[in-house]
């Protein structure tokens, strides 16, 4: 994967080495989260409910590691941005307002959705200060979880939260909150597909126009991420089943794959995943998807 140097940069912050001044919330929050396990995209109302009133000082000074991670981030991000603004424009959606990005490692605070809550959370994003927040060592993890590390692959999970900012501005999060009442926590499954399906869309307009692709061997790991990250993956000996909303590994797969090869962001494609005649289980190509 390549990113030329020079292009649009996005709005990232780099925090990582700030040192804290307090730690609270590493006690019970830690455990149940790790429970939970790594994922990505936790339901901001969960975290919330973990770390609404913990209080966390972030203080300097920031020494932040110098892997290149931020450049990386910067350029990713401003292409995010490009293609974004591109297809909102087309669609007739509006402005897009660009999202902030947040590297941290160990813990982080954030403006809405909570204080103090540890990297073991996995990528998020905070609809309240549309911004993400990732701790690249995730990546790491994620290897181990049968996902890959791979520059694109990463770029996958970055670009999966972009399309839950692309959502937050759409309205989608506020239009899947009507099926909470009858499908509870799978509901969310909706949004989970819908950013893995914008995501792709992403990763089409960018190849085309930047041609940030080496080969398609690339897009072949990314979904072989998207699908180490199933739910039915994670799942597996773990707890809490209730908060694992982010569709099975095939549904994923699919989801990533139609979004590359359509790059259609309209609202015609978009408002599928809002049908109240498919079931979110049910959502993929049987479904006329
Ligand atoms: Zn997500």
């Amino acid at each position: 994967m390549k990113i030329e140097d020079g292009g649009e940069q996005g709005n990232v912050e780099d925090r990582r080495g700030m040192k804290r001044s307090t730690v609270v919330g590493g006690g019970i929050a830690a455990v149940v989260l790790g429970l939970v396990g790594t994922y990505f995209g936790i339901n901001p109302a969960i975290l919330q409910q973990f770390f609404g009133g913990a209080g966390g000082q972030q203080q300097g000074p920031a020494d932040p590691p110098k892997d290149g991670y931020d450049k990386f981030s910067k350029n990713l991000l401003g292409n995010l941005d490009t293609v974004w603004r591109d297809q909102f424009k087309k669609n007739g959606y509006g402005e897009y307002k660009k999202p902030g990005m947040v590297l941290f490692g160990e813990s982080v605070d954030t403006k809405g959705c909570g204080n103090n809550i540890p990297a073991d959370v996995g990528p998020f994003y905070c609809p309240a200060d549309k911004t993400l927040y990732l701790d690249p060592t995730f990546f790491a993890q994620l290897e181990q979880l049968g996902g890959s590390k791979a520059e694109f692959s990463q770029a996958y999970v970055i670009a999966h939260e972009v399309g839950h900012h692309v959502q937050n501005l759409l309205g989608y999060n506020d239009e899947v909150e009507k099926f909470r009442r009858s499908e509870g926590e799978n509901a969310g499954i909706r949004l989970e597909l819908q950013a893995d399906y914008l995501a792709g869309v992403w990763a089409h307009h960018a190849d085309k126009q930047f041609r940030i692709l080496d080969d398609l061997g690339e897009i072949e790991k990314a979904l072989q991420t998207a699908s180490a990250i199933g739910d039915n993956k994670l799942t597996k000996g773990r707890v809490s089943s209730e908060k694992f909303n982010h569709g099975r590994d095939d549904q994923r797969y699919y989801f990533f794959k139609q979004g590359f090869k359509t790059g259609d962001a309209s609202k015609e494609y978009l408002k599928r995943f809002m049908s109240p005649s498919v079931k979110p289980l049910e959502i993929g190509p049987k479904a006329g998807f």
